[in-house]
Protein backbone atom coordinates (compact mmCIF):
# COMPACT_ATOMS: atom_id res chain seq x y z
CA UNK A 1 0.00 0.00 0.00
CA UNK A 2 2.77 2.22 0.85
CA UNK A 3 6.24 2.07 -0.50
CA UNK A 4 8.97 4.80 0.50
CA UNK A 5 12.20 4.39 -1.57
CA UNK A 6 15.16 6.89 -0.53
CA UNK A 7 13.15 9.35 1.51
CA UNK A 8 15.33 12.39 3.18
CA UNK A 9 13.82 15.29 5.09
CA UNK A 10 15.86 18.22 6.27
CA UNK A 11 14.49 21.02 9.05
CA UNK A 12 17.34 23.39 8.12
CA UNK A 13 20.48 21.65 8.67
CA UNK A 14 18.86 18.89 11.03
CA UNK A 15 18.44 15.37 9.16
CA UNK A 16 15.63 14.29 10.48
CA UNK A 17 15.14 11.07 7.78
CA UNK A 18 17.94 9.72 5.95
CA UNK A 19 17.10 7.26 3.30
CA UNK A 20 14.19 5.84 4.51
CA UNK A 21 13.45 2.60 2.42
CA UNK A 22 10.09 1.16 3.82
CA UNK A 23 7.14 -0.60 2.47
CA UNK A 24 3.36 -1.13 4.53
CA UNK A 25 1.08 -4.14 2.84
CA UNK A 26 -2.38 -3.49 2.87
CA UNK A 27 -3.77 -5.05 5.78
CA UNK A 28 -0.32 -5.47 7.72
CA UNK A 29 0.04 -3.26 11.14
CA UNK A 30 3.22 -1.89 10.95
CA UNK A 31 5.21 -0.65 15.18
CA UNK A 32 6.98 2.00 14.81
CA UNK A 33 9.67 2.36 18.13
CA UNK A 34 12.38 3.97 18.70
CA UNK A 35 14.46 6.89 21.32
CA UNK A 36 12.77 10.77 21.16
CA UNK A 37 13.70 12.96 18.69
CA UNK A 38 14.43 9.71 16.25
CA UNK A 39 11.89 10.62 13.23
CA UNK A 40 9.16 8.63 14.43
CA UNK A 41 6.60 11.07 13.82
CA UNK A 42 8.16 12.81 10.91
CA UNK A 43 7.99 10.03 9.26
CA UNK A 44 4.31 8.92 9.97
CA UNK A 45 3.57 12.51 8.65
CA UNK A 46 5.50 12.18 5.29
CA UNK A 47 2.84 9.56 4.76
CA UNK A 48 0.28 11.91 4.58
CA UNK A 49 2.34 14.63 3.61
CA UNK A 50 1.46 16.76 6.53
CA UNK A 51 5.40 17.33 6.44
CA UNK A 52 6.96 17.59 2.77
CA UNK A 53 10.14 15.71 1.92
CA UNK A 54 13.28 16.59 0.13
CA UNK A 55 14.35 13.44 -1.94
CA UNK A 56 13.25 10.20 -2.84
CA UNK A 57 9.42 8.97 -3.44
CA UNK A 58 6.49 7.64 -1.56
CA UNK A 59 4.07 6.18 -3.55
CA UNK A 60 0.51 5.10 -1.91
CA UNK A 61 -2.27 3.11 -3.47
CA UNK A 62 -0.14 2.89 -6.57
CA UNK A 63 0.08 6.41 -6.90
CA UNK A 64 3.68 8.77 -6.52
CA UNK A 65 2.11 11.40 -3.56
CA UNK A 66 1.09 14.38 -4.81
CA UNK A 67 2.57 17.43 -3.21
CA UNK A 68 -0.42 19.74 -3.05
CA UNK A 69 -3.78 20.31 -4.61
CA UNK A 70 -7.01 17.82 -5.02
CA UNK A 71 -5.27 15.13 -5.21
CA UNK A 72 -3.56 15.39 -1.92
CA UNK A 73 -6.87 16.36 -0.46
CA UNK A 74 -7.94 13.12 -1.57
CA UNK A 75 -5.13 11.57 -0.51
CA UNK A 76 -5.45 12.65 3.18
CA UNK A 77 -8.95 11.47 3.26
CA UNK A 78 -7.86 8.25 2.51
CA UNK A 79 -5.36 8.37 5.04
CA UNK A 80 -6.44 8.50 8.72
CA UNK A 81 -4.35 9.86 11.72
CA UNK A 82 -4.96 9.20 15.10
CA UNK A 83 -2.23 11.34 17.09
CA UNK A 84 -1.35 11.90 20.97
CA UNK A 85 -3.16 14.57 21.95
CA UNK A 86 -6.78 13.38 20.68
CA UNK A 87 -7.62 17.16 18.28
CA UNK A 88 -11.30 16.53 18.93
CA UNK A 89 -12.99 19.98 18.05
CA UNK A 90 -14.37 21.15 21.41
CA UNK A 91 -17.70 22.81 20.20
CA UNK A 92 -18.81 20.13 18.36
CA UNK A 93 -20.20 16.51 20.19
CA UNK A 94 -19.53 13.55 19.83
CA UNK A 95 -21.48 12.38 16.87
CA UNK A 96 -20.99 15.65 15.41
CA UNK A 97 -17.22 15.38 15.41
CA UNK A 98 -17.77 11.91 13.81
CA UNK A 99 -20.01 13.36 10.75
CA UNK A 100 -18.12 16.40 10.39
CA UNK A 101 -15.50 14.56 7.78
CA UNK A 102 -18.07 12.45 5.85
CA UNK A 103 -20.69 15.08 5.45
CA UNK A 104 -18.37 17.80 4.59
CA UNK A 105 -15.78 15.96 2.12
CA UNK A 106 -17.42 13.00 1.00
CA UNK A 107 -20.91 14.82 1.17
CA UNK A 108 -22.60 12.31 2.81
CA UNK A 109 -25.79 13.13 3.61
CA UNK A 110 -26.81 14.33 6.81
CA UNK A 111 -28.53 10.75 8.14
CA UNK A 112 -26.96 8.66 6.52
CA UNK A 113 -23.18 9.75 8.23
CA UNK A 114 -25.58 9.71 11.51
CA UNK A 115 -26.54 6.03 11.24
CA UNK A 116 -22.74 4.98 10.44
CA UNK A 117 -21.32 7.61 13.18
CA UNK A 118 -23.71 5.57 15.35
CA UNK A 119 -22.64 2.07 14.79
CA UNK A 120 -18.45 3.44 15.19
CA UNK A 121 -19.38 4.53 18.19
CA UNK A 122 -20.82 1.69 19.15
CA UNK A 123 -18.14 -0.08 17.78
CA UNK A 124 -15.60 1.61 20.46
CA UNK A 125 -17.43 1.37 23.00
CA UNK A 126 -19.26 5.04 23.38
CA UNK A 127 -22.41 5.12 21.90
CA UNK A 128 -23.82 6.03 24.87
CA UNK A 129 -21.82 9.06 25.00
CA UNK A 130 -22.68 10.59 21.27
CA UNK A 131 -24.37 13.87 22.70
CA UNK A 132 -21.63 14.97 25.06
CA UNK A 133 -19.16 17.48 24.13
CA UNK A 134 -15.12 16.26 24.34
CA UNK A 135 -14.41 17.52 27.50
CA UNK A 136 -17.43 15.94 29.34
CA UNK A 137 -15.61 12.66 28.20
CA UNK A 138 -12.29 10.93 29.44
CA UNK A 139 -9.34 10.56 27.74
CA UNK A 140 -9.54 7.56 26.90
CA UNK A 141 -13.02 7.68 25.47
CA UNK A 142 -11.74 11.04 23.58
CA UNK A 143 -9.21 8.95 21.99
CA UNK A 144 -11.89 6.11 21.08
CA UNK A 145 -13.78 8.68 19.72
CA UNK A 146 -10.54 9.92 17.36
CA UNK A 147 -10.30 6.45 16.32
CA UNK A 148 -14.32 6.24 15.02
CA UNK A 149 -13.69 9.61 13.41
CA UNK A 150 -11.02 8.36 11.65
CA UNK A 151 -12.93 4.88 10.79
CA UNK A 152 -15.46 7.26 9.42
CA UNK A 153 -14.17 8.06 6.60
CA UNK A 154 -13.08 4.73 5.24
CA UNK A 155 -9.53 5.36 5.59
CA UNK A 156 -7.28 3.24 3.42
CA UNK A 157 -5.02 2.75 6.53
CA UNK A 158 -4.59 4.92 9.67
CA UNK A 159 -1.33 6.40 11.19
CA UNK A 160 -1.60 6.35 15.07
CA UNK A 161 1.15 8.59 16.33
CA UNK A 162 1.79 7.31 20.63
CA UNK A 163 -2.03 6.89 20.46
CA UNK A 164 -2.11 6.32 24.24
CA UNK A 165 0.51 8.27 25.85
CA UNK A 166 -0.53 11.27 26.85
CA UNK A 167 -3.56 8.75 28.88
CA UNK A 168 -3.69 8.13 32.36
CA UNK A 169 -2.38 4.49 33.10
CA UNK A 170 -5.83 2.99 33.47
CA UNK A 171 -7.19 4.32 30.33
CA UNK A 172 -4.64 2.66 27.72
CA UNK A 173 -5.56 -0.79 27.75
CA UNK A 174 -9.26 0.32 26.53
CA UNK A 175 -7.34 2.36 23.52
CA UNK A 176 -5.61 -0.27 22.89
CA UNK A 177 -8.21 -3.27 23.02
CA UNK A 178 -10.32 -0.98 20.12
CA UNK A 179 -6.56 -1.10 18.07
CA UNK A 180 -6.29 -4.63 18.44
CA UNK A 181 -10.27 -4.84 16.88
CA UNK A 182 -9.15 -2.99 14.28
CA UNK A 183 -5.74 -5.06 13.73
CA UNK A 184 -7.90 -8.42 13.83
CA UNK A 185 -10.25 -6.85 11.10
CA UNK A 186 -7.47 -5.92 8.09
CA UNK A 187 -6.77 -2.35 9.02
CA UNK A 188 -3.34 -0.95 7.70
CA UNK A 189 -2.04 0.13 10.51
CA UNK A 190 1.38 2.20 10.95
CA UNK A 191 1.60 2.74 14.87
CA UNK A 192 4.26 4.72 16.78
CA UNK A 193 4.28 3.45 20.52
CA UNK A 194 5.92 2.10 23.07
CA UNK A 195 3.41 -0.26 23.85
CA UNK A 196 5.25 -3.71 24.11
CA UNK A 197 2.01 -5.85 24.68
CA UNK A 198 0.58 -4.11 21.70
CA UNK A 199 3.46 -4.79 19.29
CA UNK A 200 3.87 -8.42 20.30
CA UNK A 201 -0.16 -9.17 19.95
CA UNK A 202 -0.98 -7.33 16.85
CA UNK A 203 2.23 -5.90 15.25
CA UNK A 204 3.15 -8.26 11.91
CA UNK A 205 6.80 -6.49 11.94
CA UNK A 206 8.36 -3.41 14.51
CA UNK A 207 10.52 -0.64 12.92
CA UNK A 208 13.00 0.17 15.04
CA UNK A 209 14.17 4.05 13.98
CA UNK A 210 17.34 5.98 16.18
CA UNK A 211 18.62 9.47 14.78
CA UNK A 212 16.86 9.39 11.48
CA UNK A 213 17.35 6.02 10.42
CA UNK A 214 15.73 2.32 10.12
CA UNK A 215 18.07 0.74 12.53
CA UNK A 216 16.87 -2.76 12.80
CA UNK A 217 13.61 -4.42 11.23
CA UNK A 218 12.04 -7.43 12.26
CA UNK A 219 9.00 -9.23 13.91
CA UNK A 220 7.84 -8.33 17.21
CA UNK A 221 9.41 -11.74 18.71
CA UNK A 222 12.78 -11.28 17.26
CA UNK A 223 12.62 -7.26 18.07
CA UNK A 224 12.13 -7.63 21.78
CA UNK A 225 13.78 -11.09 22.44
CA UNK A 226 16.73 -11.40 20.50
CA UNK A 227 17.06 -7.23 18.92
CA UNK A 228 20.29 -7.56 16.57
CA UNK A 229 21.97 -4.25 17.03
CA UNK A 230 23.89 -2.75 20.11
CA UNK A 231 21.38 0.87 19.52
CA UNK A 232 18.01 -1.53 20.18
CA UNK A 233 19.24 -3.12 22.69
CA UNK A 234 20.43 -0.38 24.65
CA UNK A 235 17.17 1.36 23.88
CA UNK A 236 14.92 -1.69 25.22
CA UNK A 237 17.17 -2.03 28.30
CA UNK A 238 15.45 1.61 29.20
CA UNK A 239 12.15 0.91 28.76
CA UNK A 240 11.90 -2.84 29.43
P1 LIG B 1 9.32 11.68 20.08
O1 LIG B 1 9.50 10.25 20.54
O2 LIG B 1 9.84 12.65 21.08
O3 LIG B 1 7.92 11.98 19.64
P2 LIG B 1 10.10 11.43 17.28
O4 LIG B 1 10.87 10.19 17.04
O5 LIG B 1 8.66 11.45 16.93
O6 LIG B 1 10.30 11.87 18.80
P3 LIG B 1 10.28 13.70 15.52
O7 LIG B 1 9.19 14.46 16.17
O8 LIG B 1 9.99 13.09 14.20
O9 LIG B 1 10.86 12.58 16.49
O10 LIG B 1 11.49 14.69 15.39
C1 LIG B 1 12.72 14.36 14.76
C2 LIG B 1 13.66 15.53 14.87
O11 LIG B 1 13.17 16.63 14.11
C3 LIG B 1 13.85 16.06 16.28
O12 LIG B 1 15.19 16.43 16.44
C4 LIG B 1 12.94 17.28 16.31
O13 LIG B 1 13.43 18.23 17.23
C5 LIG B 1 13.02 17.77 14.90
N1 LIG B 1 11.79 18.46 14.46
C6 LIG B 1 10.53 17.93 14.45
N2 LIG B 1 9.63 18.79 13.94
C7 LIG B 1 10.32 19.91 13.63
C8 LIG B 1 9.95 21.17 13.06
N3 LIG B 1 8.70 21.43 12.68
N4 LIG B 1 10.94 22.07 12.88
C9 LIG B 1 12.22 21.82 13.22
N5 LIG B 1 12.63 20.64 13.76
C10 LIG B 1 11.70 19.70 13.96
MG1 LIG C 1 6.92 11.79 18.01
Amino acid sequence: LVQMEGVNKHYGALHVLKDINLTVSRGEVLVVIGPSGGGKSTLCRTINRLETIDGGTIVFDGRELPAEGKALAALRSEVGMVFQSFNLFAHKTIRENVTLGPTRVRKIAKDQADKRAMELLERVGIASQADKYPAQLSGGQQQRVAIARALAMDPKMILFDEPTSALDPEMVQEVLDVMIGLARDGMTMVVVTHEMGFARRAANRVVFMADGQIVEESTPDEFFTNPSTDRAKDFLSKIL
